[in-house]
């Protein structure tokens, strides 16, 4: 992507903005439920205070909707940082414009560390207002932005501030352009993608997209009921969408022409109501029972699925393979899971039911790249330009 980061520019004694995604999960006492998302972020922060920058840390947490909401404060968040940064004080600033963020933005010395209350309690960030974007710009010297997660979105904190002072790229940021940037300009081959989920409607241009660059795309989870549907199949109760029929049928014609290799499911696991307890059957996709639905990819399925996964140097994978959620049904899911990981290639996951149904399954370990950015992958994998993205410094 050829993006700046913070190897290529001189940060010592710089006031540098981080914008992170610490819209982490908290429980109701506030207590937060899963630190990795700030985590993540410590390479970039280590990295700066050891070259004696001044950190302030700009993030959003959940929908305020633009109005101060206390149990959105990013105050506990602050804490946990300071925990992470092994005793390292974390000041705090309960507005990130104003003069109290500018007062302790000025008297930041080399080494200290800042974090700012929460964006959004402003709707001027939503809105990608230019003159809070300029206010957030006025408190440092460089954006660093390791918000890979929010970056589809041309919000002020990662889009109008660029306009400001400079922005270039986090290390969080720069695996995420890695990894997801080879995959799309310069995959090793076999380049396999794996899509599934819910609905066909939600990932129609990440599959055009691909189909233009894979060897072999497998269709797999409730999506791939409307391509079984297009071929003529009857799928009972399964979650069709009957207007994207015809869209299915173009995809398929499309794989076709473009010699890429379409595998949809030859069997499914069908089941008599939409439940964890439902009775379930493995069944060909010519024999779902009317009343039933599918809600796995059956057994054949998996091993053709993984047989094609073999030989792979790159896979790309959005949504799982079944409701993973009902461990009946996650069995799909979990054999791909264990075939891309023993394939061995390079392997990204983006989405955020796919990265559960991995931690579910604990196999998230086994692969490459798990994209911190669910819709912001989804964007990259279209080949749209993301406004974080494009904002930032070329190199
Ligand atoms: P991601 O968040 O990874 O992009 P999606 O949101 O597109 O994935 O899809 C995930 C959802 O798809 C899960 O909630 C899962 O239960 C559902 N799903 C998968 N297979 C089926 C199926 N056969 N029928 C109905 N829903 C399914
Ligand atoms: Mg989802």
């Amino acid at each position: 992507m050829n993006k700046k980061s913070l190897n290529d520019i001189w940060v010592s004694g710089k006031k540098v903005l981080v914008r992170v995604d610490y819209n982490v999960p908290m429980d109701k006492e506030g207590n937060i439920t899963d630190d990795t998302r700030i985590r993540a972020t410590i390479p970039t922060l280590e990295f700066l205070l050891s070259k004696n920058a001044a950190v302030i840390i700009i993030s959003h947490l959940g929908r305020p909707k633009g109005k101060v909401a206390p149990e959105f404060s990013l105050k506990p968040v602050a804490q946990k940082l300071s925990q992470l940064l092994y005793g390292r004080e974390v000041q705090f600033a309960a507005d990130c414009i104003g003069p109290e963020a500018r007062s302790l933005s000025a008297a930041l010395g080399a080494g200290q560390v800042l974090m700012l209350e929460n964006l959004r309690f402003h709707a001027e960030e939503e809105k990608n207002d230019p003159e809070f974007a300029k206010q957030l710009a006025g408190l440092a010297d460089i954006l660093v932005n390791d918000a890979f997660g929010v970056s589809h979105r041309a919000h002020a904190s990662v889009h109008g501030i660029a306009k400001y002072i400079p922005a270039i790229s986090g290390f969080l940021m720069d695996k995420e352009l890695l990894f997801l940037g080879q995959a799309v300009t310069d995959p090793v081959r076999p380049f396999v993608a794996i899509i599934g989920g819910a609905k066909v409607s939600d990932k129609i241009g990440v599959i055009e997209n691909l189909l233009q660059k894979v060897d072999t795309l497998i269709i797999g989870g409730g999506m791939a009921n409307t391509f079984l549907a297009a071929q003529g199949y009857k799928c009972g109760k399964s979650l069709v969408e009957a207007d994207k029929l015809e869209l299915a049928k173009n995809l398929i014609t499309m794989a076709k022409s473009k010699g890429v290799s379409l595998l949809l499911p030859e069997d499914v696991v069908v089941a008599d109501k939409f439940a964890a307890d439902a009775d379930r059957k493995t069944v060909p996709v010519d024999q779902i029972p009317a009343e039933w639905m599918a809600l796995d990819i059956g057994p054949a399925t998996a091993a053709k699925f993984a047989q094609s996964l073999q030989t792979a140097k790159t896979v790309v994978w959005n949504g799982p393979m079944g409701v993973f959620e009902f461990d009946a049904f996650a069995v799909g899911t979990e054999a791909v899971a264990k075939a891309v990981a023993a394939s061995g290639a390079k392997s990204i996951v983006g989405g955020g039911d796919s990265v559960a149904a991995l931690e579910k399954l604990k196999l998230a370990a086994q692969i490459t790249h798990i994209s911190t950015g669910g819709g912001a992958s989804l964007e990259f994998l279209e080949g749209k330009e993301l406004p974080g993205i494009a904002a930032l410094a070329d190199k």
